[in-house]
């Protein structure tokens, strides 16, 4: 199974990341923690990262493919993967696509989760008081959320041209957002093994 997420800040792409990971049995790739550890282990490529992310502005596209891609090759020869974060802006999307389609491993489907804006903000907000990650900061959470639907909105559409989007509302406890999921994988013929 290789699958993509998409879906703006706080509308909870980690958690069906990590679920869907588990029930097709494939690597949950998400971009936003790979780039930070790659931050954290400092240097000065780890900088420039830290420096864009604690802005809320996105890693640029060559940096973000050079830590991304050997993840995604690796998980690619083990079965597929949930990606979760990447691609994000569509130059990102055609390298990975071009990617994909020399190695023989092109995306199965996109799964878009959409929420209203105060629900991802008041979510954000909640989560800046329990992590504490340097980015959720009113201000920031504000430019993020920006930064997606100028940046990754036009994935929609590119996406759904290419007839593997499913599009699935975010604003529901997460089992039903998994529940939803899973029901739109169906309609494309994608279920978990062993459960058909
Ligand atoms: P969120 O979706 O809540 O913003 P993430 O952990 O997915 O959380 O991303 C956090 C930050 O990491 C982004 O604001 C951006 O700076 C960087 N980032 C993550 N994925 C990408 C990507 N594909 N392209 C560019 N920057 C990215």
């Amino acid at each position: 199974m290789r699958l993509l997420l998409l879906a703006p800040p706080g509308a909870g792409k980690g958690t069906q990341g990590q679920r869907l990971a588990a029930r097709f049995r494939v690597r949950h790739i998400a971009a936003g923690d790979l780039l930070r550890a790659e931050a954290q282990a400092g240097g000065p490529l780890g900088r420039e990262i830290a420096a864009h992310q604690a802005r809320g502005d996105l890693v640029p596209d060559q940096i973000v493919l050079d830590v991304l891609t050997p993840a995604v090759v690796e998980a690619a020869a083990r079965g597929g993967y949930i990606l979760d974060g990447f691609p994000r802006t569509l130059p990102q999307a055609t390298a990975a696509a071009e990617l994909g389609a020399r190695l023989g491993v092109t995306l199965h489907a996109v799964v878009y989760l959409h929420a209203p804006g105060e629900v991802l903000t008041r979510r954000l907000l909640d989560r800046a008081s329990q992590a504490g990650r340097a980015d959720d900061r009113a201000d920031v959470i504000r430019h993020r959320l920006e930064v997606f639907a100028e940046t990754t909105g036009p994935l929609v559409p590119y996406y759904t041209q290419r007839g593997i989007l499913i599009t699935v509302d975010a604003d529901q406890p997460p089992e039903s957002v998994t529940a939803d999921i899973q029901a739109g994988l169906s309609r494309l013929s994608l279920s978990p093994p062993g459960s058909r």
